[in-house]
């Protein structure tokens, strides 16, 4: 069980720090400037050193500690590393995390909610979902994984979307370190929901931030192939949001 909660923590690092290299690019420019990324290499938009993170990993750390620091109910302890992270000035905070971060004011879901509407309604981003593994590494009560997996997406996204695919997400990731197998486990929790298509299809959307189209490209790559290598390389050729869809997918 510790080495399946720590394959999944490296698991995302890894693909975090691998698809840094062709976060922005589509998989035409990828190829041409790179053939293709096997390996950790960094660069990319960030210029990121050799074997560094992003924003992905950080806020996955962040998750982890409030988890640790009050398991009972973790929010404001995830929001005061998120706080602690955002202070450190980092170059890569999300457009809704920043709105959200800038905005808080002791309230976490008030601030998700103005966040949203000075957003346009447009806060189903993939922010949520980059960071929620922990909570399903650290809770083996299904019914408490699901309330804090839920109220941790609300705290910034207030959004059903983003909510939603970051249930779906854990139920897989509880499932496989029961024993279940990955796809099984995947089959099982998309049955009946948005994403289920994508048991038969490629994907017809862009690999972009949206939670849905990240999730299905995730789901995607996870179907597709059985090792670790395979998926988090196909992710982070593809381009697009690559650093957050091979860091969800790797882990
Ligand atoms: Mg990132």
């Amino acid at each position: 069980m510790l080495d399946k909660i720590k394959g999944g923590l490296f698991g995302l690092a890894i693909g975090d720090a691998m698809g840094a290299t062709t976060e922005f690019m589509n998989a035409m420019e990828i190829q041409i400037k790179y053939g293709k990324v096997t390996n950790i290499i960094g660069g990319g938009w960030l210029n990121l050193p050799l074997g560094e993170v992003t924003d992905d990993t950080a806020m996955t750390v962040a998750v982890a500690k409030g988890v640790i620091k009050n398991k009972e109910n973790p929010i404001s302890e995830i929001g005061e590393e998120f706080l602690k992270w955002y202070a450190a000035n980092p170059p890569d905070v999300g457009n809704i995390i920043r709105t959200v971060l800038s905005l808080y004011d002791g309230n976490w879901f008030a601030a998700a909610a103005q966040a949203c509407q000075n957003l346009g309604g447009r806060c189903a981003g993939n922010g949520s979902l980059m960071r929620c593994l922990p909570i399903a590494l650290a809770y083996a009560d299904q019914n408490k994984m699901e309330e804090v997996t839920y109220l941790h997406s609300k705290m910034t996204h207030d959004d059903d979307e983003a909510a939603e695919a970051c249930l779906i997400y854990n139920r897989i990731a509880l499932r496989v370190l029961n024993g279940e197998s990955l796809y099984a486990a995947i089959e099982n929790e998309i049955t009946g929901t948005i994403y289920e298509a994508i048991l038969k299809h490629k994907p017809d959307c862009p690999p972009s931030g949206y939670v849905v189209h990240t999730m299905n490209w995730v789901l995607h790559w996870l179907l597709r192939y059985d090792s670790f290598e395979d998926v988090v390389i196909g992710a982070v050729n593809m381009g697009g949001d690559s650093d957050t869809i091979a860091a969800i997918a790797g882990g």
